[in-house]
């Protein structure tokens, strides 16, 4: 039985590992040239290394990371608008969340498949779903026949815009800058998020004295004013924000930064298309606002390891997982996309009412919200 994965970021990197988990030998198609994670830190709450742990690899990536104790949202006076103690949150669910550089992640990841083949600069163009099998197609000329298909290659799959006409990402209406620096001078032993009248600012401490930070800003899509951004002009632009911003601009260099836009897909209906199965921000792109993307790429391969279990044709075991993950995904979709219009909002009256609802906010109701995002369809 043949099965071939599109894509070697963290769902199809995953997906290996749950296939060979289960005793099966996938091989995994990647367009680049090398295996290299494209990013900076990532967030790994608490579902998904209930996730990690369940593909039985969760000491691993857990060694690599940093427990996060705390979340803070702030206004650009440096003022509490939420509070979140993870801490007490991993007591009540028996599970921390964690961050980590996204490197150490796929070095990680890559670590746990040594018998899956990885093909890199294979960029997968589409496929031919015939009477027998599929015959996956790719940009260099050549072709791979398959049973099986999991589609992880990210937001913009081809794949799954041929599956699903019309299934093109849309701009969340903000574009993003990124970094990781060293964290030996500035300090910053707790994760927070500044939202202001010129967008938002957010730090996040890493394992081996790293932080990852992240500002937003309202724009156009692909703006090239907001492209050509330096330091100097982010650090202009936020210079009445908390004077640990700049300081945090200060320490990091030109060549670190990242810029993109915040896209995501408008939730789907289907995620299995008989042998054909989509995983990760193929099927589920999410705005970064809940730490929610690669999270729920993490779940889906849990959800999808718990089906192969079962037995069966995997067709039906496609089927099953979709009926497990359209609403869950679905939610972290809409939800994310409605926090980023909140957190984004610039008019001073908006800025001031929403400040004052969050403040109020009581703890009960966010507990429930918290968890929501912690119960796993697993
Ligand atoms: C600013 C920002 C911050 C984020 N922060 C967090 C966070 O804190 N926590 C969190 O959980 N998530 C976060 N995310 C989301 C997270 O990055 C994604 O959800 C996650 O990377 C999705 O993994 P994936 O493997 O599905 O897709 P991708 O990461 O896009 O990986 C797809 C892989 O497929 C390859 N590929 C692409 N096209 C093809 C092709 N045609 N053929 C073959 N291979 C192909 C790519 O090279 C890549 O290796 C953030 C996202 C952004 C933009």
């Amino acid at each position: 039985m043949k099965i071939a994965i599109i894509g070697g970021g963290i769902a199809g990197l995953t997906a290996a590992i749950a296939f060979q988990k289960a005793g099966y030998t996938p091989v995994d198609f990647e367009a680049a040239e090398t295996v290299k994670p494209v990013g900076a830190g990532l967030g790994l709450a608490a579902n998904a290394i209930k996730a990690l742990e369940k593909l039985g690899i969760k000491n691993k990536v857990v060694e690599k990371g940093r427990v996060l104790s705390s979340f803070t949202i702030k206004d650009e006076k440096d003022k509490t608008i939420t509070y979140t103690d993870s801490l007490k949150v991993s007591r009540e669910y028996g599970i921390d969340n964690f961050t980590i550089h996204r490197a150490a992640l796929h070095e990680v990841l890559l670590a746990q498949i040594p018998n899956v083949q990885l093909y890199t600069g294979k960029k997968c163009t589409g496929c031919m779903v015939q009477e027998n099998n599929i015959q996956v197609l790719f940009k260099d000329g050549s072709s791979f026949d398959t049973d099986y298909l999991i589609v992880a290659d990210g937001i913009h799959s081809p794949v799954r815009q041929k599956l699903v006409p019309g299934s093109v990402p849309r701009f969340a209406g903000y574009t993003c800058w990124r970094a990781v620096v060293d964290n030996t001078a500035l300090k910053i032993n707790n994760s927070y998020e500044i939202w202001g009248s010129k967008g938002r600012f957010g730090a996040v401490p890493l394992a081996g004295n790293q932080l990852y930070w992240f500002a937003t800003v309202n724009s156009t899509a692909n703006n090239t004013h907001f492209k050509n951004f330096t330091l100097s002009n982010l650090k202009a632009w936020f210079e009445e924000y908390p004077p640990k911003t700049a300081a945090i601009l200060s320490y990091t260099s030109d060549d670190a930064l990242i810029w993109n836009d915040i896209i995501d897909l408008k939730p789907i209906s289907k995620y299995a298309f008989g042998n054909v199965l989509l995983i990760g921000d193929a099927a589920h792109a999410t705005t970064p606002n809940m730490g929610q993307g690669a999270c729920q790429a993490i779940e889906d391969t849990a959800v999808l390891y718990d089906e192969l279990l079962k037995g069966g044709e995997l067709s039906t075991a496609f089927l099953r997982f979709e009926k497990r993950r359209l609403k869950r995904t679905h939610f972290i979709t809409n939800q994310s996309a409605r926090i980023g219009k909140i957190a984004q909002a610039t008019h001073p009256l908006m800025i001031k009412a929403r400040n004052a609802l969050f403040r109020s906010l009581p703890g009960s109701i966010k507990d429930k919200q918290l968890k929501k995002l912690y119960h796993t369809d697993f």
